[in-house]
């Protein structure tokens, strides 16, 4: 069943010292990796002045008014989206007889999203596994490998020497039954984290 949702008065609750109307933008099943409210103004009312740490974006749907941060105030209405920094302080003022209802997402830049999350975890500890395997090849006692490993521990950019090592030393001890073998293959298959 297809979710449609909008604002109604009956949903909303009091907010901003009592100063505006919010309700949640969205519902149901949901689940965005952001924050989000409407917020509605009353005819001729000021929204309390605040600021906060995370940034914000307003989207204005309904009215007229104006909208306030830091030092600047500009007239905005209808498809105006509003770049709230983080930090700034900011309002909205509804200066008509008529209601003024906009939608706010907000979010925290250093909190990224589940599914960025779990990307960026696997990620890293798919650059790690290769890291360590590159320390047993510099630590293996055999140049061929040992060397480019090296060098590229140091911070060499030698990615390619280091590649084409892997695959000469994996040609000819791949599969002498070493404990090096395995970590070859592993190495090639993760080659481009290098
Ligand atoms: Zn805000």
């Amino acid at each position: 069943m297809i979710e449609v949702y909008r604002f109604t008065l009956e949903k909303a609750e009091r907010a901003h010292e009592n100063t505006i109307w919010a309700a949640p933008v969205i519902e149901g099943s949901i689940r965005p990796p952001f924050n989000h409210a409407w917020g509605y103004l009353d005819t001729k009312t000021v929204m309390d002045k605040h600021a906060h740490a995370h940034e914000e974006v307003y989207f204005v749907f309904e009215g007229e008014g104006f909208a306030v941060v830091g030092d600047e105030r500009k007239p905005v209405g209808p498809g105006d989206v509003i770049n709230i920094p983080s930090n700034v302080p900011h309002t909205m003022e509804n200066a008509k007889d008529a209601p003024f209802l906009w939608a706010a997402f907000w979010w925290n830049r250093d909190q990224d999203a589940p599914a960025l999350r779990r990307t960026k975890a696997k990620a890293e500890a798919a650059a790690k596994e290769l890291h360590d395997i590159v320390e047993r090849f510099a630590a293996s006692g055999w140049d061929l490998i040992a060397a480019p490993a090296k060098a590229w521990l140091e911070g060499e950019e030698n990615q390619d020497a280091l590649v084409k090592a892997i695959e000469q030393a994996d040609a000819q001890c791949g599969s002498c039954g070493c404990e090096l073998d395995a970590l070859y293959k592993r190495a090639l298959e993760l080659k481009a984290l290098l």
